[in-house]
């Protein structure tokens, strides 16, 4: 397990929208109170930052997702990182109703012999095999199985 810095939730309003980045960690400790506080019509969860997820942090998120749901609020989440992933692949609800902006994808880079995550395009369903490693400019390979890191947005594009 990697360490990681505490998990933060910022909020900032605007109009009838809400943007709620998540960063660090998403524990038992990650408060979302002052996200789901009445307001907005449309929140996007902007989730670049979380590079680690325990079963305690799951469960609160599902909650807050499903609080947004009931509350009737749409829901977007946007750069889903890597972790995000996997904890929606291995848990459903955690995708609960959102939709799905953009995700990272996992690279491994032989070179640099690292892990590297990639953005990919919005609504984008796979992931090239192949990409340019950012700091050494080498060639790095998709690190996960396609139809398995994918999965989650299933649901997404049946609807
Ligand atoms: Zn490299």
């Amino acid at each position: 397990m990697t360490s990681s810095t505490a998990s933060q939730v910022t909020v900032s309003d605007e109009g009838e929208g809400r943007l709620v980045t998540v960063r660090g960690a998403i524990t038992e400790a990650t408060d979302f109170t002052a996200a789901l506080s009445a307001g907005p019509k449309r929140v996007t969860v902007e989730l670049s930052g979380v590079d680690r997820v325990n079963s305690f942090g799951v469960r609160g998120w599902i909650r807050f997702v499903k609080a947004l749901s009931d509350a009737g609020v749409a829901c977007t989440l946007d750069g889903v990182s890597v972790a995000m992933v996997r904890q929606m692949n291995m848990i459903p609800q955690a995708r609960g109703g959102a939709a799905v902006r953009t995700i990272y994808a996992p690279y491994y880079c032989e070179q640099c012999d690292d892990e590297r995550a990639l953005t990919l395009a919005a609504g984008a369903t796979s992931a090239p095999e192949q990409a340019t490693c950012p700091s050494c400019g080498g060639v790095m390979e998709f690190d996960d199985v396609q139809a398995t890191y994918f999965a989650f947005l299933g649901e997404q594009r049946a609807s």
